[in-house]
């Protein structure tokens, strides 16, 4: 095989974030070119079996605490202008907020038919034990070699290939920084890379066949995690008049102090005012299904809605995202209960077969 004409074309971008950081007497920070610099001086970074690569840098390169939705329409802008030119792209991110901007991007790429890999590292490039050359490497690999079969936003961290829409950061100190605690990896990549095929057909794509960014508009979504003796006075002047939509961190199933009446009038005069309330659940698994315990059900009435097994990064960017295409109330909640990118599962949305066998085959 001509190992020269085999290979794909991917776009880096980096935005920032540890993976390219420089060491200094500050600490840890972006320096432009940095990058760049280290990548061509790492024989690593050439092989037959990695991809031709261009890499651009963001300007100003950011630690992702920073980040915010105009970052995710800047990101969105240049995979576009870039799209036809390239097989596949890579995004060099932050880990802080990386399962935010991987979700945002899972919805504004509508109609993508390409790869779109999400990764960083928790020690910097510079540094020899460093967990970016294994996860930066992987991710090449996976463009070079399947390419024109992955399509969709994903993040790659520490051997596995997960929806980027379902992934959370869970460490803050390990090389597992992230996990897709109700959706099977895509992949595990060891000795051998083994993609899970009959899942990726599963997932649930943008109808659209050409990309068609979606942008961000400004919008006021609030996250809200409840804890026991939460103060309902402390939130009304919020929900009365601040918000657009809120992301509800309810317990277990989708349950909530119902017995704290005035918390659940105060939602239900903000639902009944206009916003937009979803409920997603604390634990890292399961589902916030509204319908099953009496406490979920006061706020089903209040006029809450269920997020179901959505994290709270996929919930709050997809609320974002639906405002900013929708004016309809009613419409905008219809589509927060419904599964557009896999984000969420819900009775006949994934086989269950098809998970369970892509858990037991990866694990
Ligand atoms: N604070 C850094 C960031 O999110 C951490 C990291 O990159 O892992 O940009």
């Amino acid at each position: 095989m001509d190992m020269t004409t085999a290979k794909a074309n991917v776009l880096v971008l980096y935005t920032g974030g540890t993976i390219g950081m420089c060491p200094s007497e500050q600490g840890y920070q972006p320096v432009p070119g940095y990058l760049g610099q280290r990548i061509a001086g790492s024989p690593q970074f050439v092989g037959h079996d990695l991809p031709t690569f261009d890499l651009i840098e963001c300007s100003p390169l950011l630690d992702s605490a920073n980040m915010q939705h105009s970052d995710w329409n800047a990101m969105t802008e240049t995979l576009a202008e870039h799209y036809e030119h390239y097989d596949g792209f890579v995004i060099l991110h932050g880990t802080d907020t990386m399962a935010f901007s991987a979700s945002a991007l899972s919805f504004m790429l509508e109609g993508l038919n390409k790869a779109v890999i999400f990764t960083g590292s928790q020690i910097p490039l510079a540094e020899n034990r460093s967990d970016a050359q294994e996860n930066l490497l992987a991710t090449l690999m996976l463009l070079n070699r399947y390419h024109d079969r992955l399509k969709g936003v994903f993040l790659y961290f520490n051997h596995e290939l997960m929806l980027g829409n379902r992934c959370t950061k869970i460490s803050a100190d390990s090389y597992q920084a992230f996990s897709s605690p109700n959706f099977p990896p895509i992949a595990k990549v060891g000795i051998h890379m083994n993609v899970h095929w009959e899942l990726i057909e599963q997932l649930d794509r943008h109808s659209g066949s050409d990309l068609k960014p979606q942008y961000i508009q400004d919008s006021r979504v609030g996250v809200l995690k409840l804890f026991p003796g939460f103060d309902a006075q402390w939130i009304a002047p919020l929900l009365n008049e601040e918000l657009d939509g809120l992301i509800l961190e309810c317990y277990g199933a989708g349950n909530a102090p119902g017995q704290n009446t005035a918390l659940i009038n105060a939602l239900s005069q903000a639902a009944t005012a206009g916003i937009i309330i979803v409920a997603v659940t604390q634990p890292l698994y399961g589902t916030a299904d509204l319908s099953l315990y009496a406490t979920g059900q006061a706020l089903e009435k209040a006029g809450v809605i269920s997020g179901y097994d959505m994290t709270t990064e996929a919930a709050f960017t997809k609320l974002k995202y639906v405002l900013s295409k929708e004016q309809d109330a009613e419409a905008i909640r219809n589509q927060m209960s419904t599964p557009i990118r896999t984000e969420l599962t819900v009775p006949g949305s994934v086989r269950p077969d098809i998970v369970k066998q892509a858990q037991s085959a990866l694990d």
